[in-house]
């Protein structure tokens, strides 16, 4: 964050103000995390804040401190409407433009409040009076505790609020083995955990809590995986069809994309899995090395992301997708296969 935008960020929050704390559509660990972390640190300022999400989220995160505060946008619609309209400042979290909020987009273009982004994808949108955005970044959440201590408040962090920063940190890094977690990314997670973060017990909540229906999906989805050598890609498919033969619940899927790249030789992962409700095709990209997934799923599946974790949709048919998604592949072989 330049020096010019964290004064104004002081000046901003050295009046009282109402403000909405927004993540994007299905959030992830990420998102929730930095919101509710974010949350957790505006009360501490004194300031009153709501946090609101476009659509619900997996049971694994619900555990977070603070969860219960959460307003769904879906649910509680008229509520989070008349926040959104009162609203001074709004924070949005995760994401970098208003088309990633699905429904409360509208909401959101009428709002009269400042807004000020959090964010760590590629080509953030202008929207923003405050825009902290930085592609290095293994997190939102690890932005959320530099703007913390760009305020000079680290010392305001309570154990909640590490908590939930330690979880998006792990949540958006694999468990800190992606490329993008840095050793300042371990400083700020040893912080965290000094600050009363139980690492051991948030691995636990988030990932030791399978449920039956989840793993036999897990069985399905890797049952369907497709792996084509030459363009070193493998794909997997779930159909609305086979996620109700195993009871689907929103999660459940989460990670299944990335068991393609564990096979040698491959460098491009996917999965389609079927949303029959929305009538798309839901599509999670995921690369090693310097395939862009963030330009594929831009380029071809109105999506986008990162370099190597993005996501997009298809409005066809799965099988009309994987068509498509095969025709598609055949003019990348030479930046797959060179
Ligand atoms: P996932 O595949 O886990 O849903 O998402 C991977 C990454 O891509 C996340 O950082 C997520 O925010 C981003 N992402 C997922 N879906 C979309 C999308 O439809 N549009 C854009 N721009 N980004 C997405
Ligand atoms: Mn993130």
């Amino acid at each position: 964050m330049n020096p010019e935008d964290i004064t104004t960020v002081k000046s901003i929050l050295s009046q009282p103000q109402k403000i909405a704390i927004i993540p994007h559509k299905n959030p992830d660990g990420d998102a929730m995390g930095s919101c509710l972390a974010l949350y957790g640190f505006l009360k501490e300022m004194g300031q009153i804040a709501h946090v609101i999400a476009p659509n619900d989220y997996p049971k694994f995160l619900k555990w977070m401190p603070e969860n219960d505060s959460v307003i769904n946008f879906e649910r509680e619609n008229q509520k989070a409407v008349r926040l959104l309209e009162e609203a001074t400042v709004i924070f949005t979290l995760d994401f970098n433009d208003l088309s990633r909020v699905g429904q409360m987009e509208t909401a959101l273009k009428a709002a009269t409040a400042d807004f000020i982004m959090i964010d760590h994808h590629q080509q953030p949108s202008d929207y923003a009076v405050v825009t902290y955005s930085d592609v290095s970044m293994s997190s939102t959440c690890e932005m959320v505790y530099n703007f913390i201590q760009f305020l000079g408040e680290t010392d305001t962090i309570t154990k909640d609020i590490a908590t939930n920063l330690y979880t998006g940190i792990m949540t958006d890094t694999g468990s800190f083995k992606y490329r993008s977690t840095s050793s300042k990314t371990h400083r700020v997670v040893a912080e965290l955990i000094d600050r009363g973060a139980e690492n051991m017990e948030i691995h636990r909540q988030v990932f030791d809590t399978n449920s039956p229906s989840r793993l036999h999906l897990l069985g399905v989805a890797l049952s369907n995986m497709v792996i084509l050598q030459e363009y070193r890609t493998a794909y997997i498919t779930l159909t609305q069809e086979e996620l109700d033969t195993y009871d689907y619940k929103k999660g459940d899927t989460e990670g299944f994309v990335n068991y393609g790249l564990t096979l040698e030789g491959i460098i491009f992962a996917l999965i389609f899995i079927e949303n029959k409700e929305e009538g798309i095709i839901k599509i999670s990209l995921r690369s090693t090395g310097d395939f862009s997934v963030n330009d594929f799923a831009r380029n071809h599946f109105e999506g986008g992301g990162h370099i190597n974790a993005a996501g997009g949709r298809s409005e066809l048919s799965m099988e009309e997708t994987v068509m498509r998604f095969n025709k598609i592949l055949k003019t990348y072989k030479s930046e797959l296969n060179p």
